[in-house]
């Protein structure tokens, strides 16, 4: 028996899951894969055994059960302005990955070019490859990742489909301001180029920031998937419910591939969410200076270290330059952090597609006090 070569050669297991692992096997203390270390709201999670309960077990509606479409359409118009159908514009996912692959595989077509900036989540170069498309790397360059427009311009050819978009930024934690948007608009008018805003952290944005997101800017909205995942605003990563938000003519071919991916997510999560949406609207406010508080605790305690720092502006990363320390490689630095110091953390270069001239790991700082003190201590003394 001959078994087909490889749809993806370069692609190995997911870091994620590799420094977890590591992390179980040596008994690190976790700050590698993004997951916090507490409990959603109480009232959320009884409201998930509550459906269950009542005997809300079978399958939802394909593009998501009505309570969270219109709790969704709510939660737009209150943080962004815009008010949606939610017949027409709003499908829940599988988590935010789910709903990423569907935009891609929606409208990439082989051949076309999708503009990704390294380093990139590692879930969008497979999903653009498996469809045929070719990603165009541009590199955002430490400490500050700033966009580079000119470099945007230059990389812009009749092949491309596609912009991927990520703010706050994962693993930099960097936050676009109204000027990146502004020179967005610019480039895009009068063009055909879409947009996939992976907008999973708009939540988490620190020091009086705050998050443009495209549904705010009729030019960006009509031509984007807007993404984003419960699992990061409820500390809820296990349940896996995400959503895309965008106009008629693009969900009408983003349902038709999730309604053969997953065709839908489970009822009593989405029935749960539904409740908690409308129960807490405050939330999503209120969860940057959450995080906040976390990122200036942990980077409080790291002060002492010999790691070099910019408080993250959002996410609940922080990346930490290590090169006063070590002159190794980062993933084999965070292999001795994992086995040696008994903290694990995720290397940035497997998120570049050419090797970054630089010395940063990525620390989760989704953890109670006492967790980060711990690593904090740990990582002090090297
Ligand atoms: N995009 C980014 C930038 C992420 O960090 C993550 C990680 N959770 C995802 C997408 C995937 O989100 P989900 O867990 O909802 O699939
Ligand atoms: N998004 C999370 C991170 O960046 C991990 C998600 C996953 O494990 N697939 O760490």
């Amino acid at each position: 028996m001959h078994y087909p070569a490889s749809r993806l050669p370069q692609i190995g297991t997911t870091i994620f899951t590799v420094m977890s692992r590591m992390a179980s096997e040596y008994g690190a203390i976790n700050l590698s894969q993004g997951f916090p270390d507490f409990n959603g709201p109480q009232a959320l999670l009884e409201r998930v055994g509550y459906h269950i309960a009542r005997g809300a077990n079978q399958y939802p509606p394909m593009p998501g059960v009505p309570s969270l479409l219109a709790a969704i359409a709510d939660k737009v118009e209150r943080h962004y302005g815009r008010s949606l159908n939610p017949e027409t514009e709003i499908t829940v996912t599988s988590g935010a990955t789910e709903a990423l692959f569907d935009a891609i595989s929606s409208m990439v077509f082989p051949g076309d070019e999708v503009i990704l900036f390294d380093p990139a989540y590692d879930s969008y170069a497979p999903a653009i490859e498996l469809n045929g498309g070719r990603p165009v790397s541009i590199q955002l360059k430490p400490p500050l990742f700033p966009m580079d427009w000119d470099q945007v311009r230059a990389a812009i050819t009749p092949r491309t489909r596609l912009i991927i978009f990520n703010s706050p930024h994962n693993p930099t934690g960097a936050v676009r301001d109204a000027d990146d948007i502004e020179q967005l608009i610019r480039l895009v008018a009068g063009t055909d180029i879409l947009l996939l805003a992976d907008d999973v952290y708009e939540h988490m944005v620190f020091d009086g920031r705050q998050h443009h997101s495209f549904a705010s800017h009729e030019v960006l909205f009509e031509r984007s998937f807007v993404v984003s995942s419960f699992g990061k605003t409820y500390h809820t990563t296990g349940w896996k419910v995400g959503y895309c938000i965008a106009p008629p003519a693009l969900t009408t071919e983003f349902r038709k591939i999730h309604q053969y991916v997953t065709f839908t997510t489970p009822t009593p999560l989405q029935l749960a969410l539904a409740d908690y949406l409308q129960q807490a609207p405050q939330h999503g406010f209120e969860l940057a200076g959450f995080y906040q508080q976390k990122r200036d605790h942990f980077c409080e305690a790291m002060q002492a270290s010999r790691f070099r720092f910019t408080p993250s502006a959002g996410t609940y990363f922080q990346l930490m330059d290590y090169s006063a320390i070590s002159e190794q490689p980062d993933t084999a630095f965070c292999e001795y952090l994992t086995k040696t110091v008994g903290v694990a953390a995720i290397p940035v270069s497997v998120f570049c597609h050419q090797p970054p001239d630089m010395r940063l790991v990525r620390f989760c700082f989704a953890k109670s006090d006492q967790t980060l003190l711990q690593a904090a201590e740990k990582l002090c003394a090297i």
